[in-house]
């Protein structure tokens, strides 16, 4: 078999039929088989599942249940711009999760943590099932259920991952040389609940099957052409980073350099698997690549900015000697 590659999409480029198109284009650019895709719920669906679990907590089961309807219609649209006649099979299992959905939130006693994981994962099952029905039609696409692959503790919400079971299922579950359709952010507990990542949490996932498979990259495909040196929302013009070091990766991602999820780059490390940020707009421009090197090309300052900070400042009354550790 090759050594796979792996492509993660967030949800920002899945947000609507168009873009469910260009991920297709993309993925059919790249020869290379297998390929797993990781995928994120499309646009903001999962803060629109986070507003159902509020309004679960809050027993107001109206609005509850109007928010799914709503998320529900709008993948419905989306898979009606997509298909001209949508696989059967996919409007039945977008069926299927909804009505297990609404089973799941009348258990009114479920622990938060238990309940949130059991509601927020079903916007990566529905995109996934999109996204890979809409491949299916140029490109050989299986979907896979990530649950059965990254298996977690039971820390829900913010699920560790247990790394011997996952790497097993993972490299079992990928051996065909055909496009492997799956979902960002999720996994499952030893007892079989869903469990998620924490928020953003797609990034990692990419990395958790870059690692398990040692993979020959992992593809970040994002809104902007890479890593730039500064926030372009902030600075104007900023830089381009066409190579980082992982740890200067580490470093940026960590103080708040919001293009990555830190947590994404020590499995690759220790794997040497090189990171691609590379633009969805513009997949043909070469993005960034992290990996081992000794400094970062070209060589410039790195600028973050964080508002709303404040300042406190704490002084002895009796003028004692003042070491970090007292505070
Ligand atoms: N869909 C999840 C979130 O919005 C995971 C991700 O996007 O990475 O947090
Ligand atoms: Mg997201």
């Amino acid at each position: 078999m090759n050594t796979p590659l792996v492509f993660k999409f967030g949800g920002a480029s899945v947000r609507d039929a168009a873009s469910v198109r260009n991920v297709a284009t993309i993925v059919q650019r790249f020869q290379d088989r297998p390929l797993v895709v990781v995928v994120s719920a499309m646009g903001k669906t999962t803060n629109a599942l986070e507003e159902v679990v509020q309004h679960w907590l809050r027993a107001e089961w109206d609005r509850m249940k109007e928010t799914i309807q709503s998320i529900w219609d709008a993948h419905l649209g989306i898979v009606q711009e997509l298909f001209g006649t949508p696989p059967a099979d996919l409007l039945e299992q977008m069926q299927r999760w909804k009505d297990e959905l609404l089973q799941d939130l009348k258990a009114e006693d479920r622990p938060y943590g238990a309940q949130y994981d059991a509601v927020v994962h079903k916007g990566e099952l529905l995109s996934t099932a999109i996204v890979a029905a809409y491949l299916n039609l140029e490109t050989p696409a299986q979907w896979l259920d990530t649950r059965r692959l990254v298996h977690t503790n039971d820390q829900h919400r913010r699920a560790t991952v247990l790394w011997d079971a996952t790497e097993r299922a993972i490299v079992n579950a990928v051996s065909e040389p055909v496009v492997y359709v799956v979902q960002g952010f999720i996994g499952s507990a030893p007892n079989g609940l869903t469990t998620t990542l924490g928020r953003e949490g797609s990034d990692y996932t990419g990395a958790v099957f870059a690692y398990c498979l040692g993979a020959n990259s992992l593809t970040i495909w994002k809104d902007v052409p890479g890593m730039l040196n500064a926030d372009p929302k902030v600075f104007p013009s900023p830089t381009l980073l066409r190579r980082l070091p992982f740890d200067e990766a580490i470093e940026l991602a960590f103080y708040g350099a919001s293009i990555i999820h830190p947590k994404t780059i020590q499995p690759l490390q220790k794997r040497g698997v090189p990171l691609h940020v590379k633009s969805f707009l513009h997949p043909e421009l070469d993005g960034t690549v992290i990996e081992q090197c000794d400094a970062p090309e070209p060589q410039v300052p790195n600028y973050i900015q964080k508002s709303n900070q404040a300042l406190l400042q704490v002084s002895m009354r009796d003028l004692a000697f003042i070491a970090e550790h007292h505070l």
